[in-house]
């Protein structure tokens, strides 16, 4: 394995804005064609020109998880201005443009001041792209999310696990009564709901009834991630032992009771993210991708439509009107799904005809200290920093680069620095920004020792 060294990692720079007369879907292709992940499958180059990217509007978290990748200065930080905030969004349109997935997180975002997150989905929204809120859902009340639907959010994904450490829960099982909680309070919003779950160790043997949960409640679940838990940021857990991208494969299907394609359809380096698509009847799963070689010649010829995910109905629309077109690929499709309505008919009657879907996910994020360089290289999930997008699991690794510096504004036209340790403007760039971390804001691995610090030389 070609890892990067340390030298490497400190020296490894956001992306700068592609050439002219580069378009974004271009560039991801070349960086898929370099790192050898070029191929009929992958959609990273050829639908989309990223995976999505992470909009980071807070530093704090009302959890303490003990995988966190969050930085450990990351209490002693202000909240940074909704204009740096704006600035982010623009970039984020600047390199990959309309459709481009926001994840707009933290931290958890709903600790940022409401009105404040209102405003900023709005404007991810304005700009033509996709916001998604990515929360514990501590704060999400009904009420929040009725008001981000209004303001374009598209989107909400819940984290809740045992590695969160809320009280009271003892097991994933006990967890599924926060998750239900959260199901009712995203019902019947014109929002896709997914569910993130740390796969480690101390859960590992309950995964598959997990997934059994999601398939029961996929009338509003649309999609269960599973991230891998790795050695990265503050949490204090960091082995994998027994679980791997392969054992999490294996333990979704064990829950679907099926054969999942996890392999027909992707986006980025086959290592860090698989996905499989289910259709569900009857509380059955049926796997979608199960024509792998169909399922390319789909993606080649649609990779040019654009989908109304805001608007299903517009979406299925679009789908139908390029079938009408096509005849050879209308014709494969209605017998692929006659056929498959033929071999699911007994719970298609049992059903009444009524059918779900459920995507599975696994990502399985990089050690800080073990960060392969074909898949920096061939990300498809990055993170905003002040000067560009950077791969996640790159930035994870040091985080204090892009915490710990002054972020410059214009007031009444007047330059001024945002100073994120003391939440303060300054006319002055300040030389060295550091935070100590005390007892009062310590997480993760900062909170087993009483007192660190950090500091950043500004450049
Ligand atoms: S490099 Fe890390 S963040 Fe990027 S896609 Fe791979 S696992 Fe995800």
């Amino acid at each position: 394995m070609d890892y990067l060294t340390a030298e490497e990692v400190r020296a490894w720079q956001p992306y700068p804005l592609a050439p002219d007369g580069v378009t974004p879907r271009k560039r991801a292709r070349r960086r898929m064609e370099l790192t050898g992940q070029w191929a009929p499958w992958q959609a990273l180059g050829r639908r989309m020109a990223i995976g999505c990217v992470a909009l980071e509007i807070t530093q704090r978290c009302n959890l303490d998880c003990t995988y966190c990748y969050l930085s450990e200065s990351s209490e002693a930080l202000k909240d940074i201005p909704i204009e740096e905030v704006f600035r982010r969004v623009d970039m984020i349109f600047e390199h990959y443009g309309a459709g481009t997935g926001v994840q707009v997180t933290g931290g958890d975002p709903t600790l940022r001041k409401r009105d404040e997150l209102l405003q900023i989905v709005r404007y991810i929204k304005s700009k033509d792209m996709r916001a998604s809120l990515f929360t514990n859902g501590i704060k999400a009340t009904r009420s929040l999310l009725e008001a981000l639907c209004e303001a374009g959010l598209e989107d909400v994904a819940f984290h809740v696990d045992l590695t969160q450490r809320r009280k009271g829960y003892n097991t994933e099982a006990e967890l599924n009564a926060v998750r239900q909680a959260y199901i009712e309070r995203a019902r019947g919003l014109p929002l896709s709901v997914f569910f993130n779950t740390t796969a480690y160790p101390g859960n590992f043997h309950e995964l598959p009834a997990l997934v059994r949960f999601f398939i029961a409640n996929c009338d509003v679940v649309r999609l269960c991630s599973f991230q891998l838990g790795a050695d990265t940021g503050r949490g204090v857990q960091r082995q994998r032992v027994t679980v791997s991208a392969e054992t999490v494969l294996a333990a979704i299907q064990e829950g679907a009771q099926a054969k999942l394609n996890f392999g027909a359809a992707s986006a980025g380096h086959s290592a860090c993210n698989r996905y499989a698509y289910g259709i569900v009847c009857n509380g059955r799963v049926y796997d979608f991708y199960g024509d792998p070689a169909f399922v390319h010649k789909m993606l080649a010829a649609t990779a040019h439509l654009k989908f109304d995910r805001a608007d299903k109905r517009r979406a299925v629309a679009t789908m139908i009107d390029f079938l009408l077109r096509n005849p050879r690929l209308l014709a494969g499709f209605a017998s692929r799904a006659a056929k498959a309505a033929w071999s699911g008919r007994r719970d298609l009657l049992a059903a009444k005809g009524k059918v779900g879907k459920l995507s599975f996910f696994v990502h399985n994020f990089m050690d800080a200290c073990q960060l392969d360089r074909e898949r920096a290289e061939a990300c498809s999930f990055m993170v905003m920093t002040p000067q560009g997008p950077m791969s996640m699991c790159v930035h994870n690794a040091k985080r204090d680069d892009y915490l710990l510096v002054p972020a410059m504004l214009k007031k009444e036209h007047k330059v001024m620095f945002f100073n994120p340790v003391t939440g303060r403007l300054q006319a002055d760039k300040p030389d060295k920004l550091a935070v100590t971390v005390t007892r009062k804001n310590a997480r993760g691995r900062a909170g087993k020792t009483s007192q660190t610090s950090a500091e950043h030389i500004s450049k």
